[in-house]
């Protein structure tokens, strides 16, 4: 998607420890013009599949889940990070390695909201080793319905989690795909 190759070489700031920050117009700051451009695209790639919900994770995925589902025409749920008492009914869970904070944690979501047999398709932001992708996807094989495909932002496709799920079958679908990034030099080359 060029526009947002285009934005991110604008915009993207390249930090030391392969991350890439994008708070100007993706995970602090949005940019509601772009997520609308970013929602369109979801919907062309994933033209011919059939999308009854779909599933994110908080933070930084519900704002651009919440402006993709539009597009789809269905509700969104997100998988929540902590154990919260507003929470009540019977709980999936799964545990997540944080690739931004080098921490595992629990994820959970309230199995009511996500039915067996319905289709679902994972967004979220970035995909970096697959941990919060592979999680998304856990949760969703644990109420027996269907991942109807993952779709990523910006893939960073010099790690390793872009490999790991498509060898495990699953059609990923990734906006922008970071060959490579240059902290030093603040250059970002980008797959074809
Ligand atoms: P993974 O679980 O694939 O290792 O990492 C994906 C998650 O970590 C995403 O949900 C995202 O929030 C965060 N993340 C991974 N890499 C980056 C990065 O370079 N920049 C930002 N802003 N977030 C990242």
């Amino acid at each position: 998607m060029e526009l947002l190759k285009e934005r991110i070489r604008k915009d993207g700031v390249m930090k030391p420890g392969h991350v890439l920050k994008v708070d100007n117009f993706l995970n602090h700051q949005m940019d509601i013009g772009l997520f609308n451009e970013i929602g369109k695209e979801f919907k062309r790639r994933f033209a011919d599949v059939k999308v009854d919900k779909i599933l994110t994770i908080e933070a930084s995925g519900i704002g651009i889940a919440a402006i993709v589902a539009q597009y789809f025409e269905c509700p969104v749920v997100f998988a929540k990070k902590s154990q919260s008492i507003n929470l009540d009914g019977t709980m999936l869970s799964t545990q997540i390695e944080s690739f931004t904070h080098k921490r595992k944690y629990e994820v959970i979501v309230a199995s009511r909201f996500l039915s067996p047999g319905e289709n679902i398709l994972v967004i979220d932001d970035f995909l970096a080793n697959g941990c919060a992708a592979m999680g998304l996807v856990h949760l969703i094989e644990a109420a027996h319905a269907n991942l109807a495909g993952i779709g990523i932002v910006i893939e960073k496709g010099f790690q390793q989690g872009g490999v790991l799920l498509r060898e495990k079958g699953y059609r990923v679908e990734s906006l922008a795909i970071v060959e490579e990034m240059d902290p030093e030099t603040q250059t970002i080359t980008f797959r074809e």
